[in-house]
């Protein structure tokens, strides 16, 4: 079952869009800022991102720069009340694959996502560089420099954030919200069994522990 984040703040909005397109057979989850649309579009769950350009906190456009920043490729239909060519113009070249201006019907939306959802996203980077390290998207390996060594899933899913955010000190809060999912109990230990685990697999000093903070991935390819 396809799965479509709608990012909107307006709650009738998000009432009548996520009523239809679950009749239409499809998962849905709702984030009323762009701060929390951003954070879970990030996780790459979704295969499609209904997005309001007028969000709180940030605003649309924001967040779909940062996803494409961030090379999520996830297609994105923008919504917006404010029908101006700037606007279109701006929202496709942020990254938009498609367009829509409120008031819509929703038949008119419901046709665009399953043409959307047929129409595959491009294909994402295959490898993603940072620090030092080299991350085969596709077959889950990661190459070291030295060696190349398969992940698991959620390996796999931690190095990844980490390399995202190379250089950053990302919390146990975060990486739990990325890899595991908000309603992952905040008290487990998850995170730090993970992280070991890496640990054994890129070398441990590539994993700092920032007590208090939380870890952050470095670059020790030089070293
Ligand atoms: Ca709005």
């Amino acid at each position: 079952m396809s799965r479509i984040l709608i990012a909107e703040d307006d709650l009738g909005i998000v009432s009548f869009v996520q009523k239809g397109l679950r009749a239409a057979g499809y998962a849905t989850a709702v984030a009323e800022d762009g701060e929390t649309a951003l954070l879970m579009a990030r996780t790459g769950g979704f295969d499609m991102i209904v997005l309001d350009i007028g969000l709180p906190v940030m605003d649309g456009f924001t967040v779909l720069q940062r996803l494409r920043e961030e090379q999520v490729t996830t297609p994105v239909i923008v919504l917006t009340a404010r029908d101006s060519v700037t606007d279109r113009v701006h929202g496709l070249e942020g990254g938009a694959n498609d367009y829509m201006t409120k008031p819509f019907q929703f038949a008119e939306l419901l046709a665009r996502v399953r043409l959307r959802l047929q129409d595959p996203a491009p294909r994402q980077a295959a490898t993603l560089r940072a620090a030092g390290l080299a991350l085969d998207l596709r077959a889950r390996q990661v190459d070291t420099g030295t060696e190349t060594v398969d992940l698991s899933g959620r390996e796999f899913a931690l190095l990844e954030v980490f390399m995202r955010h190379a250089d950053q000190i990302l919390s146990r809060e975060q990486l739990l919200g990325h890899v595991w999912g908000y309603d992952f109990d905040p008290a487990s230990n998850v995170v730090d069994v993970y992280v070991r685990a890496l640990r054994q697999k890129i070398g441990a000093d590539r994993v700092q522990t920032l007590r208090g903070s939380g870890y952050r991935l470095v670059d020790r390819s030089g070293s």
